[in-house]
């Protein structure tokens, strides 16, 4: 049967009606999916600028100019496995240990409605459990994580749970396989060395910034396959990797990021990795103008949604 398209522009405005991602149809509509994209409205765990709970809404709003076809990949990402909006989880705002355990449970219920999941947060924090919902259907997965950060410290005024601390924990827990892991897009102030030789001790090969300006895209593409093989891949961008004037509406920006031509480019050149899951983060638009960041972060999605299919069926 044929998957169930976005709501067609021709017919009907861009502009009218409930806003889904792309104008998709809803997960109710449809009753099961290939991929399910869900927002996870959460931004307890941040430590700058809040904001970032309003990020599934400004996704959407940014993501109906979508198109069906994908002319730089060629393919059209919502014609061979349907693809549906499943609305928001119902995250408590002022607990950050509820809202881990509602994100993990909530995962975990969608995925016997929809075989993959796109998550649209919230702050980095939801990475955690969405990685422990993907490792229970396909165990340790390799990580690549674009971001200017490393988001490998440990604690934040004792707290293990934050935006900046999902991968050391999701290292611990043994979500992660062991060099098989990327950081791209790194770049800025440290708070020591340290920070970096325990992030290498947790299996992560950086491609920074810096890099990503230095060698060929192909190149880079090329390194991350080549590390990574038929592992299964989990997908995690906070939009601050791109440089702050690609995406002004992020809580922790840094200066001297890719655009988001670079970030698509590398992206697209990863097709045909196993991607069994993938969060697109950090979007706080009350710091954005003109939706340059959330119409960035639509198709940063729109990309994924195109990559993930390439694996499936
Ligand atoms: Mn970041
Ligand atoms: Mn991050």
């Amino acid at each position: 049967m044929e998957p169930i398209g976005p709501r067609n522009a021709l017919q009907e405005p861009r502009f009218a009606n409930a806003t889904t991602f792309a104008r998709l149809p809803t997960l109710a509509e449809v009753t099961n999916a290939g991929i399910a994209i869900v927002g996870a409205p959460f931004d307890a765990g941040v430590s700058y600028r809040p904001g970032a709970r309003f990020g599934p809404l400004a996704i959407r709003t940014g993501s109906q100019l979508l198109r069906p076809y994908d002319p730089a990949m060629k393919l059209h990402p919502f014609g061979t496995v349907q693809v549906a909006d499943a609305g928001d989880m119902g995250i408590n705002p002022f607990s950050i240990e509820e809202a881990i355990a509602t994100i993990e449970a909530r995962a975990n219920e969608l995925a016997s409605r929809a075989e993959r999941l796109i998550t649209l947060g919230g702050d980095h924090t939801i990475a955690l459990p969405l990685l422990r919902a993907v490792t229970k259907r396909h165990g340790p997965v390799a990580l690549i994580h674009f971001d200017a950060h490393l988001d490998t410290w440990d604690t934040y005024f004792g707290a293990p749970y934050t935006h900046g601390t999902p991968f050391r924990r999701a290292f611990e827990e043994g979500l992660l396989l062991e060099d098989r892991s990327f950081h791209v897009g790194t770049r800025g102030p440290l708070y020591g060395d340290s920070d970096l030789s325990d992030d290498e001790g947790f299996g992560f090969q950086i491609i920074s910034s810096d890099e990503l300006v230095d060698a060929e895209i192909p190149a880079i593409a090329e390194r991350i396959r080549a590390r990574i093989g038929e592992s299964p891949v989990y997908l995690s961008i906070d939009i601050d990797v791109l440089d702050p004037g690609a995406a002004p509406g992020t809580g922790t920006p840094e200066a001297g990021g890719p655009s988001s031509r670079e970030v698509l480019r590398l992206l697209r050149l990863l097709r045909g990795l196993v991607l069994v899951g993938a969060d697109l983060v950090e979007v706080s638009p009350s710091y954005d103008h003109a939706e340059i960041t959330a119409i960035a972060a639509s198709h940063i999605v729109y990309t994924m949604i195109g990559l993930m299919t390439t694996t499936m069926g």
